[in-house]
């Protein structure tokens, strides 16, 4: 099995997609990474979804990444006497740390670091932004508010802080367990919300120790504007446009998602748009004009993947919402102004031999009549800086890994294919000429390009470029040892 297309869609499990059927359908519409999100659910229903996943991987003979999103520092607040209270614009409204059921005047709000950082004047957000409150007074263990814009409050509801860099730690206790827990089963990927600093990724690395990979989700104002060194700490980007378009006005979210693609691509690094990109196929099979063109334009754009969160985990219609995804990538890319936009924006940073390589690999390809680019790869990270070249013919990454060949399934462009490990670059083209032929990339007749490092089996030595023909009989009369 193959796509047909670069981008990758990652789908979010839950209710709507829990058992084998419905995740293996998701798969075959196009799912290539599956995002367990740990703020709801058991860790016996994640580990449910992830056997399964690793099941399929076993029945279909091909890698699929798991993602674990970590809740992080969410703020939330208490419960209600009522389940609920009712504001209305220019009402008072407290805070405090009493654990007492609320009511129309005040509520719990169990975050007493919060208290510490609030200032008169900051505006405090509930539920996804719809109620708005401005702080008039506040100490150590209360703030007396003034409701902006009004609605309902109701248990446990989010609290955003925009304003403020909370002196929260990266990771709760929950956190921590739920990191534990998803390394030692095997995920692929980790997702940390509401990343504020460099170090918070270092301390979820520390905990991960080698295990998974670590993907920055960028939410707040602060992480926006440390971006760069956040970037340059971690494997790869989120942009959680939905926290982040409550903390932010709506409109900031465009441009910021645009940099933050660039900028994560110009350092090979996979970058994925998130949240609501086909919110209206929760209830509906047919998506909204302006959705589709939501998930066009993060394509043009040039990210490594695009996300289902509700549509799949929750939604009425979870296979037609990755079939619209990939539908959507396949038309987007065969736009010749798709192409002209990549070629346009790639960054011309080219410092090490890897680097070299697979610019000239790119070259090739665009240049003469090659059908795919093959890598072989131990920690994957050539195959990142050929992703980022984006080039015209698919990536085909070999590599005896099996934490590798899950990892790269979310970089754009990239097959992953399973191999032995190889003692002679020989053995190298003819194992890359029969992946590109027995995945339909190539013909007996095609050439394509193979890149490697000798010797093999260490990691970061990429050193060869090779241009063969995928026939193996002219491989041996024609190859050197
Ligand atoms: P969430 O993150 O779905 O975990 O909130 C994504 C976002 O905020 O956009
Ligand atoms: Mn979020």
């Amino acid at each position: 099995m193959r796509r047909l297309r670069n981008v990758k869609i990652v789908a979010t499990l839950g209710p709507s997609s829990s058992d084998y059927e419905t995740i293996r359908a998701l798969f075959e519409a196009g799912a290539d990474m599956f995002r367990l999100n740990m703020s709801h659910g058991t860790h016996d229903e994640q580990r449910a979804r992830y056997d399964i996943i690793r099941q399929i991987e076993k029945d279909t003979g091909r890698p699929i990444a798991v993602l674990a999103d970590l809740q992080g520092p969410k703020l939330r607040v208490g419960v209600f006497a009522a389940g609920a209270a009712d504001l209305e614009e220019g009402e008072p409204f407290r805070f405090d740390l009493d654990p007492t059921e609320g009511d129309g005047h005040r509520v719990c709000l169990p975050h007493p670091e919060i208290f510490e950082a609030l200032e008169p004047g900051a505006t405090l957000l509930v539920n996804d932004g719809k109620i708005a409150m401005r702080v008039e007074t506040c100490g150590a263990d209360f703030a007396n508010c003034i409701v902006t814009t009004g609605g309902t409050i109701s248990n446990r509801k989010g609290v955003n802080v925009p304003d403020v860099v909370l002196p929260l730690a990266a990771l709760s206790e929950k956190d921590k367990k739920d990191l534990e827990f998803a390394c030692e089963m095997g995920v692929d990927w980790l997702a940390l919300s509401f990343v504020q600093r460099p170090a918070d990724v270092d301390e979820a690395r520390e905990l991960a120790a080698g295990r998974a990979a670590i993907i920055s989700k960028i939410e707040k104002p602060a992480a926006e504007k440390a971006f760069d060194d956040i970037l340059a700490v971690s494997d790869g980007i989120m942009v959680a446009r939905g926290d982040l378009g409550v903390e932010l006005p709506v409109q900031a979210v465009p441009p910021i998602q645009k940099r933050l693609i660039r900028k994560s691509r110009a350092a090979a690094k996979p970058v994925i748009v998130a949240t609501q990109m086909l919110e209206s196929m929760i209830e509906s099979p047919m998506p909204t004009r302006a959705e589709v063109s939501d998930v066009a334009t993060a394509i043009y754009e040039g990210a490594d993947a695009v996300m289902l969160s509700a549509e799949s985990a929750a939604g009425r219609y979870p296979v037609e919402a990755v079939e619209t995804m990939n539908n959507v990538a396949i038309s987007v890319e065969s736009d010749p102004t798709y192409r002209e936009i990549i070629e346009a924006s790639r960054a011309a940073k080219r410092n090490t031999v890897a680097d070299g390589i697979v610019a000239a690999a790119r070259e090739i390809a665009e240049t003469t009549d090659v059908s795919a680019i093959c890598c072989y790869t131990q920690s994957g990270k050539t195959v990142a800086l050929v992703a980022r070249e984006r080039p015209r013919v698919p990536i085909i990454a070999l590599s005896p890994v099996t934490a590798t060949l899950r990892k790269m399934s979310l970089f754009w462009g990239v097959h992953a294919v399973e191999c032995e490990e190889v003692e002679r670059f020989k053995m190298a083209v003819v194992n890359a000429a029969r992946a590109a032929r027995d995945f339909g990339f190539a013909d007996e007749t095609n050439q394509i390009v193979v890149t490697a490092g000798v010797p093999f089996n260490v990691q970061g030595t990429t050193n060869i470029l090779r241009v063969a023909p995928c026939d193996e009989r002219l491989i041996f009369r024609t190859d050197p040892e």
